[in-house]
């Protein structure tokens, strides 16, 4: 992640060159794992589930946004059975013209599609009950991570929650140079998270997953 300008606009647009060559398919998406993506649905559920429906603090269920949804892989099975409407969020076009069809019959209760990137999105203000943030935030540099968590925190309903899932190093920042993305370790993300205001109040390793790639973490924030 470079720190010039120059190097932060390659950055994003080798990012953007690189999702536009992919297959909108649930394989595309996780990179040829295609075959973890039930794993992590369901792990994904068991953590959403203790902080959404009746009760004290509990997010409500009216409204989720998924944010680097691509073909909406996460809207499908784990969004949109336990909200009334989503929205998704993405910047590659081709991945949101998919989700279209990808969705079926459920997709009807899509309210928005927005083709953007997440360091421009600003979402509308009190509008979620979860923002769901899977994959996407090693595209985002350290500030842009920073100043669109702040965003998000305002994109919240009352008791509303922003999950963040992803890939963590075990020290330091690592680049990838083929997806123009980087891969932190949790001490960065936690100071991250700080920077922009925001507690994590519950955190869990997603189990099961193939011993070769990154461990992934599940973040719950507010
Ligand atoms: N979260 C989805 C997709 C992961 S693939 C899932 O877990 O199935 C990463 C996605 O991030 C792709 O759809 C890609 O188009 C999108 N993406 C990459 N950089 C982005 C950016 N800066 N802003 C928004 N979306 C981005």
């Amino acid at each position: 992640m470079g720190d010039t300008v120059d190097e932060k606009d390659s950055f994003y647009s080798n990012a953007e060159k690189y999702w536009r060559d992919i297959t909108p398919t649930v394989d595309g998406m996780l990179g040829g794992y295609g075959s973890i993506s039930n794993i992590d649905l369901n792990g994904s559920k068991a953590f959403l589930q203790k902080f959404i429906g009746e009760g004290e603090g509990k997010a409500g269920s009216s409204c989720a946004l998924d944010c680097g949804a691509g073909i909406g892989r996460i809207t499908k099975r784990l969004l949109l059975p336990l909200f009334r409407t989503v929205d998704l969020v993405d910047v590659t076009q081709e991945f949101l013209d998919k989700a279209k069809t990808f969705l079926a019959e459920d997709g009807k209760r899509v309210a928005k599609y927005f083709c953007c990137g997440l360091q421009d999105f600003v979402p509308e203000e009190g509008r979620y009950d979860v923002i769901w943030i899977q994959w996407v935030i090693g595209h985002l540099t350290d500030e842009h991570l920073v100043e669109f968590l702040r965003r998000c925190q305002s994109g919240l309903r009352p008791n509303g929650l922003i999950v963040v899932k992803d890939n963590v190093s075990f020290e330091g920042v690592v680049p990838d140079v083929v997806d123009s993305s980087v891969c932190r370790d949790m001490a960065i993300l936690r100071n991250l998270v700080r920077q922009a205001g925001l507690r994590i109040i519950h955190e869990e390793q997603q189990m099961n997953f193939p011993k070769e790639i990154y461990n992934v973490h599940t973040l719950a924030l507010r």
